[in-house]
């Protein structure tokens, strides 16, 4: 199924062309504006690392005021939508078409801008505050400005400096890149994390030298999270992305991967608090054994 536009749009990066395929016009009235008291009222809102609040966040949507001729292309529509509810005629004939909708809008307004403000503020700190510059172009919706950047509000990597103390700058790199648009250099980050702190580190002299990367993941599968034994295609789409797709694939399915990714080292990460419980749990029992033991 083609994902919601409004998540499509708004987790994409720079200049990137989000095209109208399968979309109805109320997802593209709710992507471009948010109005409470007038039509567009839906609230979506982004998850994100808040810069100011040093943690993630909801990021929930601002009012925007509408222009008066933008206006009238969106009551033309919702005029649309009474009348088929009304008169129950002229259905089909009428219907208004997506890709049409798209270009009065286009007529009418050069930018649009959306804000959004942190939710742990209650809307106090005007500065918590995400700015999207969008634009219509061709059949998409393209962000042209964002600020904060997409890097100074990627999810928090600080934590897995657990597994590794240089793996969050490298995941940066890796968002860092995706922000400024550039596709396949994003994935040879993404695959060196999985190699060099996951896999890597787990195999020893012999295994190294096995020829195949599943060989690889099959000797070592028990050390290894779930979802990167159970899923060894993940591997070979990041090499795809180096070796066969193309920018805009590899911009496409950007997301996914880092998700993916993001899944197997917090159970890389769980693992490794779990063996500390477990080593903190049995010196205290030790402790109190060899303390009794003097006692006698
Ligand atoms: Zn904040």
């Amino acid at each position: 199924m083609e994902e919601k536009l409004f998540q499509k749009v708004f987790n994409s990066s720079l200049y990137r062309k989000n095209y109208i395929i399968m979309h109805e016009i109320d997802e593209i009235l709710h992507t471009l504006f948010y109005n409470k008291n007038g039509y567009v009222k839906n609230y979506n809102s982004l998850e994100f690392y808040c810069p100011y609040c040093k943690t993630d966040s909801t990021f929930i949507p601002n009012d925007i005021p509408i222009k008066n001729t933008v206006k009238s292309v969106i009551e033309e529509y919702y005029e649309y939508l009474h009348d088929v509810k009304t008169t129950n005629s002229g259905f089909n004939e009428k219907k208004p078409n997506p890709f049409e909708f798209m270009k009065k809008l286009s007529n009418e307004e050069e930018v649009f801008i959306r804000t959004f403000s942190c939710a742990r503020t209650n809307g106090k700190e005007d500065r918590h505050t995400l700015i999207y510059c969008l634009k219509i172009i061709e059949d998409s919706i393209v962000i042209i400005g964002r600020y904060p950047s997409i890097a100074d509000t990627s999810l928090d990597f600080k934590k897995y400096k657990k597994i590794d103390k240089s793996l969050p700058s490298e995941f940066n790199l890796a968002t860092g890149l995706h922000s400024h648009g550039v596709g396949a250099g994003a994935y040879v980050y993404l695959r060196r994390i999985l190699e060099k702190y996951i896999i890597y580190p787990k195999l020893n002299e012999e295994q190294k030298k096995l020829q195949f990367f599943k060989e690889k993941l099959q000797a070592i599968k028990d050390q290894l999270p779930k979802l990167l034994v159970e899923t060894p295609e993940m591997y070979s789409v990041l090499s795809l992305g180096i070796h066969e797709l193309s920018e805009e694939e590899c911009k496409k399915y950007y997301k996914p991967l880092e998700s993916a990714i993001l899944f197997i080292l917090n159970e890389e990460l769980s693992n490794i608090e779990q063996k500390e419980r477990m080593s903190q749990v049995q010196n205290e029992i030790k402790k109190i054994h060899s303390d009794h033991k003097n006692k006698k």
